[in-house]
């Protein structure tokens, strides 16, 4: 077992133990505060970056969900995962090109990073036939409304990148379900406004879309703003497995 490149050694995985209890006592003092309940929220822990070695400790630890923001690192890794037998959920967190629909639906349960009606329609087509189920889909919002950077625009009537359109385009396809929305906290902006007004936004659309209800939004760093605003999933990376090398 220690030569396998799928073994973490002893300190990494007291390191990962550590990192996962204050991770966990977070999202349960968030929770007290909020006057929500422990089990509304959900960990994903967000593994860019970091080896497949390391999803299979926290698989171990009794993390069942994990997210990646690019296929070509995520697609492997999972692969790696799967073959030495652990099955956690995982999460599409990242900007996706159409052409990696196809590779991303083989392992993904659940794509957090949809924005437009086109990127939908690709994934429909991928989903449809090659899955046994439809593929769990959040809407990915831009909360400033910046055309300029990732998400969806609430207000806005444009077919391919407003909000209300999109939702539309996976809640109709037959290969994807409309789960829900999924944030992050515009730079600059306290995370307080910023999830008051995507709280705002997932009424809204729940309004039209009752079976939408999941709500990702909070990292290491807002978790417990999201939270109180009603957040779902929380996606921690840098506070559970330690900062990352590179921006990814
Ligand atoms: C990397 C990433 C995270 C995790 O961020 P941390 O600050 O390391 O917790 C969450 N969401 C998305 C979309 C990410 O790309």
């Amino acid at each position: 077992m220690t030569d396998s490149p799928l073994a973490v050694r002893p300190e990494r995985r007291a390191e990962l133990a550590a990192g996962l209890a204050r991770i966990r006592a977070r999202i349960a003092d968030a929770c007290a505060a909020a006057g929500r309940g422990r089990d509304e929220v959900t960990l994903v822990a967000v593994t860019k970056t970091y080896p497949a070695a390391d999803v299979l400790a926290l698989a171990g630890l009794g993390v069942a969900d994990v997210g990646e923001n690019r296929d070509q690192e995520a697609a492997p890794k999972a692969a790696a995962v799967a073959a030495a037998g652990a099955a956690p959920r995982w999460h599409f967190i990242g900007q996706l090109q159409r052409n990696k629909a196809r590779s991303v639906i083989r392992y993904a349960d659940v794509v957090q990073s949809v924005d437009s009606a086109r990127l939908a329609a690709a994934l429909d087509a991928a989903a449809s036939g090659a899955r046994d189920r439809p593929l769990d889909v959040l809407v990915q919002v831009s909360v400033d409304g910046d055309p300029a950077r990732g998400g969806a625009l609430p207000g806005a009537a444009d077919p391919e990148r407003g909000l209300d359109p999109v939702a539309a385009a996976v809640a109709g396809a037959r290969g994807l379900r409309l789960a829900g929305l999924m944030a992050v906290a515009p730079l600059g902006w306290e995370p307080d406004r910023a999830f008051a007004r995507l709280a705002e936004v997932a009424a809204r659309l729940r309004a039209d879309h009752p079976g939408a209800s999941l709500l990702s939004a909070g990292m290491s760093g807002d978790l417990e703003s999201a939270v109180a605003h009603g957040a779902t999933h929380v996606r921690v990376g840098s506070a559970l497995l330690g900062m990352r090398p590179t921006l990814g």
